[in-house]
């Protein structure tokens, strides 16, 4: 291969790799990072302030986990075995409670309101700290190389490596030791510990995660409130629905759901609605079962900031489909990893747009956008590598005749997700510029991923946010924003008018837009002012929404991270369209 392409390749994957070191504090996540270990400090700080008297620690021990099934009436039966934070030497709480009701129904807005007030009171006398140590596996990891160390839910384990922000080396309490996806783990003793607190993750993906099979009546979860930094928001499976609650804090410091009963802890919340209902829709029974895992970051610890793999590391399984640039198959990386590798036609004169769209995909990071593995470029045929997505693509998918069963919420809830990655892209001012339900790809329980940038393209500040594309390019006329099918002008609001396009394949079940006209009839007659009509069965907010992303005027349309606040508050109740 001649090595003016091989300098090629490696500048192009150089440019991926230091424009993504430099974005972590731009980055969506990175704030929501920060935000998470402001709310940790001060959890950490109430805790160690408790623990100065003779209070508890409900940190995640070993058995601290609320088993499944078992009947949570004593507080004993969650936190026997606790790992005390500070010194004592055994374990043994004392319970007074008195309880009164009041709580209000939940509403769509969870508040709920309250009077009088609770003791509540658990004493906990305890063992010596383990200082070593001082993390707590939250998820199982099964090791992917040698390297790697094998982990499951509640092992102790002591991080002796900090080599990069994703991975670290682990060492368990059997003195094994290797290396471990960072998020995968949380300090023993934190908010994060807690096998019901799950994070900044928001109502809809509460709800998702409650209603699905694994989870019951009473099963429960602990999330920050999306509105309000200091509050929380408890969401509980009732039946056939989830209610949520506002957990607020008092002047004081204090938790409660009704200021009637307040808590020095959320841990101490939940022991005592795990008691009883006292006002709840259920007492809560057992923490939700977490069905959506995250993603390491990179195949591995020494994969996370290098791009070239060698290519024996990958097998090619079946072949999923076939592309623009070549097959993609289903394969696996080092015996044990399923990835997609999307593969170029040897002789292919061109890589440099193949490889574009690896570069681009280096760049950006975010649950809802498929993420880039490795490439393999030393040798024909190019391969990209990502991660695999097993229902394929949203199109092939939707036109299953299994998805008919998809109801409205569940259409909804891929919509969301589509603009989630769309608000992630807009906020690092990319455009993508080919966004259907053919380029987007599903995973299990209806996770969805946006793939395919190869058009997409970084909009400069000082382009006006508008990417010209060259005369004579060829679009996909029926999913394209009239100004840039016209005049070549795409922002990101001609992807928003895209993705109303991607709403109607959702509801119709991937129906091609616009039956029985061409694209040249399209073409004038949108020019025109027509719009597509409103899709039987699509609720009538969710055409309003579509109506408002087709505005002739590219800057009244809305922007994706108002889609995504939409659909998301939307979707949850407060519209009855959507929870049928
Ligand atoms: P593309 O070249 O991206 O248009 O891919 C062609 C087809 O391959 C898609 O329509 C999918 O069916 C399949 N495919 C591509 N990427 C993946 C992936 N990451 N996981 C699963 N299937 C994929």
């Amino acid at each position: 291969m001649a090595e003016s392409y091989k300098s090629y390749v490696q500048q192009l994957l150089h440019n991926g790799l230091k424009s993504r070191k430099n974005s972590f504090f731009d980055h969506i996540d990175g704030k929501l990072l920060i935000e998470q270990s402001q709310r940790n400090v001060r959890y950490k700080i109430e805790q160690q302030n408790r623990n100065m008297g003779n209070c508890i620690n409900f940190g995640r021990g070993k058995s601290s986990k609320l088993q499944k099934n078992q009947v949570p009436n004593s507080p004993l039966s969650v936190n026997s075995q606790q790992q005390p934070i500070i010194s004592p030497s055994s374990v043994q709480f004392s319970i007074n409670n008195s309880n009164t009701n009041g709580i209000t129904t939940p509403s769509s807005s969870g508040v709920s309101s309250a009077s009088s007030s609770t003791t509540s009171a658990i004493v906990l006398k305890s063992t010596n700290e383990n200082t070593r140590f001082q993390y707590v596996a939250i998820f199982d990891y099964d090791a992917r190389t040698n390297d790697d160390l094998t982990i499951r839910k509640n092992d102790l384990l002591e991080i002796t490596l900090r080599k990069n922000a994703a991975w670290w080396k682990a060492k368990n309490e059997n003195g094994k030791e290797g290396w471990i996806p960072s998020n995968y783990v949380a300090k023993k003793d934190s908010l994060e510990s807690e096998p019901w607190y799950f994070k900044s993750i928001r109502r809809i993906d509460a709800e998702k995660q409650l209603m699905s099979d694994v989870n019951e009546h009473g099963s429960f979860l602990i999330r920050d409130s999306e509105t309000k930094k200091t509050d929380f928001s408890l969401s509980i499976r009732d039946n056939d629905s989830v209610k949520h609650y506002r957990i607020r804090q008092s002047e004081d410091g204090r938790y409660y759901i009704a200021r009637r009963t307040t808590f020095p802890n959320l841990p101490e919340l939940v022991i005592h609605y795990t008691k009883t209902s006292d006002g709840l829709c259920v007492n809560l029974r057992q923490p939700c079962v977490h069905i959506i895992k995250p993603e390491p970051d990179g195949l591995s610890h020494n994969l996370v900031d290098k791009w070239e793999i060698l290519r024996r590391e990958i097998k090619l399984i079946r072949r999923l489909g076939h592309g623009q640039f070549g097959d993609v198959w289903e394969g696996v990386w080092n015996d044990n990893v399923s990835v997609a590798v999307k593969t170029l036609k040897p002789g292919s004169m061109n890589p440099t747009d193949f490889l574009a769209e690896a570069s681009m995909m280096k760049r950006l990071r975010h649950p809802n956008l498929i993420q880039l593995f490795a490439v393999c470029t030393i040798e024909e045929p190019i391969y990209i590598i990502t991660e695999l997505m097993k229902n394929g693509s949203l199109l092939d998918y939707l036109q299953n005749p299994r998805s008919r069963q998809l109801k409205i919420p569940a259409l909804v809830y891929i919509a969301t997700q589509i603009a989630r990655g769309m608000a992630y892209l807009e906020q690092q001012n990319y455009i993508h510029r080919d966004l259907a339900a053919r380029n987007v790809l599903v995973g299990d329980d209806n996770v969805v991923k946006i793939a395919d940038f190869g058009l997409a393209r970084i909009i400069k500040e000082y382009a006006g946010g508008m990417y010209e594309a060259k005369e004579g390019t060829k679009f996909p006329i029926k999913w394209t924003a009239p100004e840039a099918a016209l005049y070549n002008r795409f922002t990101i609001k001609s992807d928003v008018w895209s993705y109303g396009i991607l709403l109607t394949e959702l509801v119709t079940f991937g129906r091609t837009p616009y039956p029985g006209m061409t694209n040249a009839e399209v073409l004038r007659q949108v020019d025109q002012g027509y719009r597509l009509p409103q899709p039987p069965n699509c609720p009538a907010t969710l055409y309003t929404i579509m109506r408002e992303c087709w505005h002739a005027q590219p800057e009244n349309r809305p922007s994706f991270s108002t889609l995504q606040y939409r659909l998301e508050n939307e979707y949850n109740g407060e519209n009855p369209e959507f929870s049928n």
